[in-house]
Formats: C-alpha cells, sequence, structure tokens
C-alpha cells in the first residue's frame, strides 16, 4: 500500500475510493481532524448547518486522523494537470533518464 508519488518521491498510499473504486493518491502521513458524529446512527453527521442544527443533541465531536489527497500538495501538481497518468510517467521517465531536453519537448 505504501508508495511513492512517482514526481516528487515524497510517500503516499494508492488507496481505491470508496465511492468510485479509483485509486486515490494520498500523503502517507494522516493529520488529526475532527468529524462530527451522529451517536444515534454511529455514523458521520452531515455537513449543512441546518442537518447539524437538527441533529444537535445527538452530535459528537470525533478525532480522526485524515489523509489529504496528494493532488493538493505535490509541488510538481502542475506537471499532472489534464494528462493521463502514461503521459506523467513517460515524462517523469525521460527526466529520470536524464533526457531533459525530451522531458521538456514532451512537457509543452
Ligand atoms: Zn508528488
Amino acid at each position: 500500500m505504501s508508495d511513492t508519488c512517482r514526481s516528487c518521491h515524497q510517500p503516499v498510499l494508492f488507496v481505491p475510493s470508496a465511492k468510485s473504486g479509483k485509486p486515490l493518491i494520498l500523503n502517507a502521513e494522516p493529520e488529526k481532524r475532527v468529524v462530527l458524529i451522529d451517536r444515534q446512527h454511529n455514523s458521520v453527521a452531515p455537513a449543512a448547518e441546518h442537518e447539524r442544527l437538527r441533529l444537535h443533541d445527538r452530535l459528537a465531536a470525533a478525532v480522526v486522523n485524515a489523509y489529504t489527497d496528494h493532488h493538493a500538495t505535490c509541488p510538481k501538481a502542475g506537471q499532472w494537470k489534464g494528462r493521463t497518468r502514461a503521459e506523467v510517467n513517460r515524462v517523469n521517465a525521460l527526466h529520470a533518464d536524464g533526457d531533459h531536453e525530451a522531458a521538456q519537448e514532451a512537457d509543452r
């Protein structure tokens, strides 16, 4: 599960999205965040304020380990935009081979 970003070489995790099943790339180190739990259903409370107000007596704050999408912090995320993973990997491979001219050409 543990891996490194091919663009910036920072430790990341590839984990399938619970919603779509597509792999997400996450920063490997989680941060402590707080979620609101609906104690009656033991589930994360809805985000909308009117829903929180309605559930107020049932809410509890729980500290969790939350992970950040690596796209948000990768210093080389600009290389990723509008590209397929294969294209990004090809440019990175050219850089890794020391063929920076070809990499810059492919980067245009
Ligand atoms: Zn990265």
